[in-house]
């Protein structure tokens, strides 16, 4: 790694902010005007946009699979495997079970859906949600090259987990293999880099296109809505994780937050944690120490599993349907809620938009209007971006606590400042 994080980590900030500036600029200038429909803002911003998120999606597969081969593979011991396995989806629950809590807590408090007056209601095509055994079949593969050309993470992950035993078990033929595929995780964490260099571009392009089509007016009728999940996530971010990663490790929040930082800005452009583990994967391993071993593991498995961001967002938005339909949840309704809500964020993969899709199914589950989510379809794009940073700010905290629980985790290069 011979480039400046730092100075990278600035200019996808840079990037974000300018991207903001041009895009609202747009919106009260030009916007309405069918060239600058078609030569600006669906030309010029949307393919840069679509192709800085290609690479990106181009590159999850491959990494995924390479770089879970080598870290099971290099495990001295299988009972590891499972140790931060079970590790990581204890923390994984926990921490979407703090979410769910917090989010119904502030709904019930606040009541964001009392009085709401929605501007415009949209029909919406609801898809309900697999069930708790389809979850689990799907988990392993017919055939793992269609489960890596659909980017299925699950299947993917058990058939690299097993590859990688097999690896670690078949002798000298295991050890050629997996020093082949060890030399191709380096390869294609370099090539990581190399995307990461065009990010400023393709988060300028993104922000400045979502800027120039977003009306500030969809936001209003359900204002409070939309802070109050603002509100929740900041704070369980802030709040939730530098707790758990304090008592765990005694590590420091702000070194982790700081070091975070472009992984923050590819989440919340790119509303998808799966196309952002390269970017993951490479910060958790790279800068803040965290071995491969553990972080081939847990990032993906993050990435698919653990939603929290998702998990809030549900949350607020089942309180808040329930009250502007004028319905008295019960206590067990609300238990119900939390365990859909976990139940859902497991099987939802890492894609933008997905969590308001499943919310249908938490909302059918207790009994609520799945009309109540055209409510707030109109501000969800928003509220995606800052969820998902979320959720890859969960993955990446689990994954350090449980790297420096299993004694993975080089704490001087977690420590050591940015931009080496
Ligand atoms: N976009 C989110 C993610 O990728 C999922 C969601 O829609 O909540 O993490």
């Amino acid at each position: 790694d011979n480039f400046d994080h730092r100075k990278l980590s600035n200019r996808i900030l840079f990037g974000m902010g300018l991207g903001l500036v041009f895009g609202v600029l747009i919106n009260l200038t030009v916007a309405d005007q069918a060239w600058a429909q078609s030569f600006l803002i669906d030309g010029l911003l949307g393919v840069v946009g679509e192709i800085f998120v290609r690479f990106l999606s181009m590159l999850v597969v491959p990494l995924v699979f390479v770089s879970l081969i080598t870290g099971v593979s290099a495990l001295s011991d299988p009972k590891k495997l499972g140790r931060v396995g079970g590790k990581a989806v204890a923390l994984y629950m926990l921490t979407t079970g703090i979410a769910i809590s917090l989010a119904l807590a502030a709904a019930v408090i606040v009541k964001p859906g009392v009085g709401a007056s929605p501007e415009q209601t949209v029909e919406r095509e609801i898809s309900v949600q697999p069930s708790f055994g389809e979850v689990l079949t799907d988990m392993v593969p017919r055939n793992p090259v269609e489960a890596m050309a659909n980017g299925d993470m699950l299947p993917i992950i058990v058939f690299a987990v097993l590859i990688g035993l097999s690896i670690a078990l078949a002798g000298k033929p295991g050890e050629r293999v997996g020093q082949f595929f060890a030399d191709f995780n380096v390869v294609v964490m370099r090539l990581v880099g190399f995307v990461m260099l065009l990010a400023p571009y393709g988060v300028f392009a993104l922000i400045a296109s979502l800027g120039a089509t977003t009306g500030l007016s969809t936001f209003f009728g359900v204002l409070k809505y939309v802070l109050l999940v603002l509100f929740i996530l900041v704070l369980h971010a802030t709040v939730t994780y530098s707790l758990l990663l304090r008592t765990l490790t005694g590590l420091s929040p702000r070194i982790f937050f700081s070091k975070m930082r472009a992984v923050l800005a590819f989440a919340f452009s790119t509303a998808s944690s799966g196309a952002t583990i390269p970017v993951t994967l490479k910060t958790v391993e790279h800068r803040l120490g965290a071995d491969n071993k553990v972080a081939s593991f847990t990032v993906p498995l993050g990435a698919t599993i653990n939603m929290d961001g998702t998990a809030i967002m549900q949350g607020i938005a089942a309180g808040f349907i329930a009250q502007y339909f004028a319905v008295d949840l019960s206590v067990t309704q609300y238990l119900m809620i939390v365990v859909m809500v976990i139940i859902a964020s497991v099987g939802a993969a890492g894609v933008p938009g997905v969590g308001l899709i499943l919310l249908a199914g938490v909302l059918a589950q207790v009994g609520l209007p799945a009309e109540g989510i055209a409510l707030i379809l109109g501000v969800d794009r928003l509220l995606d971006m800052t969820r998902t940073a979320v959720n890859v700010t969960g993955d990446a905290m689990v994954t350090v606590v449980v790297a420096d629980s299993e004694g993975e985790l080089d704490r001087s290069l977690f420590n050591e400042k940015d931009g080496r």
